[in-house]
């Protein structure tokens, strides 16, 4: 049984907009490549699963004009990453079509275990790895997640803004994560009906769960957040200088 990493890093990060020193080449900021105290955030996140001894191999989706550019950036700054195997694929339009590009690339047996982890998500820990993968090989499929603190609103949106329909017990919510773990026959199955049906979820699990598949939750951490907007990167810069 091996364990592969997908990070789908391909995303042009728009929400980012108003943090200058992301800018892409042409003129797009790309959040995975913002720094974090010097070092892009996406070789920040790769180190942690190349510190891992149970993964052995990482798939990077990346915008293609970005790949050169990163190649040259993990020689100087990722020597230990490149102690993995790793490869460098285009990513697609949108999340899913990147993750499905890079699980293209995979060579894998049907129970070997594919972790798929946001690249923007620099703070797992080696502890959310293990639980995920050790979930993942028990129940087939597993992924990070967080109770919610605040109460939850189902909401209906209107021109005007967002009206409340109901309030959805917070007991029965868990925030989503990454990473997400899957074995590989799981993944693939899927993934190629969400392509047949052209059904596009914002993670993979949702593709999972609509092929019939349970899947099972292990503690995230707080600390593991998604650096989506200018508010994360200063708690990011906080996390990172501690
Ligand atoms: O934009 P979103 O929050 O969905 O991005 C989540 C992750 O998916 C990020 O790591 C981003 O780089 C990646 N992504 C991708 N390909 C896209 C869009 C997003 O790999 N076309």
């Amino acid at each position: 049984m091996k364990v592969v990493v997908i990070i789908p890093a391909a995303g042009l990060g728009t929400r980012m907009a108003s943090a200058p020193e992301a800018k892409g080449k042409k003129g797009s900021p790309s959040k995975q490549f913002t720094e974090l105290g010097g070092t892009p955030i996406l070789i920040h996140t790769l180190r942690k699963f190349a510190e891992a001894a149970q993964v052995s191999e990482l798939v990077v989706a990346l915008r293609a004009e970005e790949i050169s550019r990163f190649r040259a950036r993990l020689e100087k700054e990722g020597k230990a990453i490149l102690k993995k195997k790793i490869q460098l694929v285009e990513g697609g339009e949108h999340r899913q079509q990147s993750v499905a590009k890079a699980l293209d690339a995979v060579g894998a047996q049907a129970d070997d275990i594919v972790l798929v982890h946001d690249a923007v998500r620099p703070f797992v820990t080696a502890e959310i790895i293990d639980a995920v993968v050790q979930a993942a090989q028990k129940y087939g499929a597993a992924i990070a997640g967080m109770p919610a603190s605040d109460t939850v609103k189902q909401v209906e949106r209107t021109a005007e803004g967002a009206v409340i329909k109901s309030t959805v017990p917070r007991e029965k919510v868990v925030l989503a994560q990454t990473p997400q773990g899957f074995r590989y026959d799981v993944l693939k199955k899927a993934f190629d009906e969400a392509t047949t049906d052209g059904f596009i979820g914002t993670d993979e699990s949702s593709l999972v769960e609509r092929s019939g598949h349970e899947v099972a939750v292990v503690m995230g951490s707080p600390r593991n957040i998604k650096i989506t907007t200018p508010a994360d990167l200063d708690l990011a810069e906080f996390y990172a200088g501690k």
